[in-house]
């Protein structure tokens, strides 16, 4: 069964991160004078644990989900991973299951045995193929190779296409920009360049560092010809374009200047197992204490069909002076 919201859009994907940790510090998602030695994460007891996840899962799936990206914090630092992507598998009606990650921790025996478990896809982040840029940009030094290491592994495992997610931010790394594209042209991956974003409330965001995707998109087609391709599915948020000789495509993701809410068919899970409808909303529904009160099946499949009918959110249509202020959950806690 699939549910609607108030706008008619139809629950379709579920992001879950597995962690609120993360071994970088990127200074747009956890900046280090927020997120330094002091922080308190989540303890053990907070995060739901497999067998939790993948039960609100195959509900999530039973009300009409049927694409499961894993997130964190970083997934990978979650132990023994593995089982979870089986488990998760093994739900009927899931036609898709990705993961997004920073790559420092996929090795090709990683990126194996995910693969064997049944991932299908996976994503990568790359801020950019400077060394000295991306190490500050993750603030904890890790460098550009190790990275490009771990595309390779994920490509030679099979989880391809690999989707490398660019986030640009102007004069940090936005003359990066035409490299990283020349970089993965005629490789069969697929680099998106995501608009610097104003999610959570830590990250000091101005419109001013924002390059739109329309600049993206000008500063590309001015080195290799460009046209746009169709979207493979409604709902799909990066916009395609194809190059002209061939050399693959990019997407685009214009969260700012060109917002998808009409067409966002995505929930969030956070680690502690609140239950988010969008990703700059304030507060969740918490579905660990449904799922830890010994609620059967069906109340908690309704549980998640009630709040999914009274969603009404359209932050990135309606972002203004008036949304700057309001209390928004971090990126980290539920994973973009
Ligand atoms: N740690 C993993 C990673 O970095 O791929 C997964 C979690 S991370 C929160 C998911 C994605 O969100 C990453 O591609 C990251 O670059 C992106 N992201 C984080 N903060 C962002 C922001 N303020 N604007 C746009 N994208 C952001
Ligand atoms: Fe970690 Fe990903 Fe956030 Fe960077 S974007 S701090 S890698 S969770
Ligand atoms: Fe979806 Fe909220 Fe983003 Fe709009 S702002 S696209 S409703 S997550």
């Amino acid at each position: 069964m699939t549910v609607h919201d108030t706008l008619a859009r139809p629950l379709r994907d579920l992001r879950i991160s597995v962690t609120d940790r993360c071994n970088f510090r990127c200074s747009y998602c956890m900046p280090r004078d927020i997120f330094g030695s002091s922080f308190v994460f989540l303890s053990r007891s907070d995060l739901l644990t497999f067998e939790e996840i993948a039960r609100a899962a195959r509900l999530f799936v039973a009300n009409g989900v049927e694409k499961i990206r894993l997130t964190g914090g970083e997934p990978l630092i979650r132990r023994d991973l593995e089982r979870l992507v089986e488990m998760l598998a093994a739900i009927d009606g899931l036609r898709d299951l990705t993961l997004t990650t920073n790559g420092s921790l996929l090795t090709p025996e990683k990126a194996q045995s995910l693969r064997a478990a049944g991932l299908q896809r996976i994503t990568i982040s790359l801020d950019s193929l400077d060394d000295a840029v991306f190490r500050a940009m993750n603030d904890a030094n890790f460098p550009v190779a190790a990275v490009l290491e771990a595309i390779d592994a994920a490509a030679t495992a099979g989880l391809a296409p690999v989707k490398i997610d660019m986030v640009v931010k102007r004069r940090i790394n936005d003359d990066g920009v035409p490299g990283m594209a020349r970089r993965f042209r005629n490789s069969g991956h697929i680099v998106r360049f995501i608009e610097y974003m104003d999610v959570g409330n830590t990250n000091g965001w101005r419109l001013d560092d924002v390059v739109s995707a329309r600049e993206i998109v000008e500063r590309i087609g001015r080195e290799w010809p460009i046209e746009p391709a169709e979207p493979n599915y409604l709902g799909e948020v990066a916009e395609r374009w194809r190059y002209l000789d061939g050399a693959g495509e990019i997407g685009v993701i214009g969260s700012v200047t060109r917002p998808f809410c009409g067409t966002c068919t995505r929930a969030r899970l956070s680690a502690e197992g609140e239950f988010f409808t969008c990703l700059f909303a304030g507060r969740g529904f918490d579905l660990r204490g449904v799922l830890r009160s010994g609620t059967p099946d069906q109340e908690v499949l309704a549980a998640i069909a009630n709040v999914w009918r009274l969603r009404a959110d359209r932050y990135s249509e309606i972002r203004s002076e008036a949304t700057r202020g309001t209390r928004k959950v971090e990126m980290y806690h539920i994973g973009g």
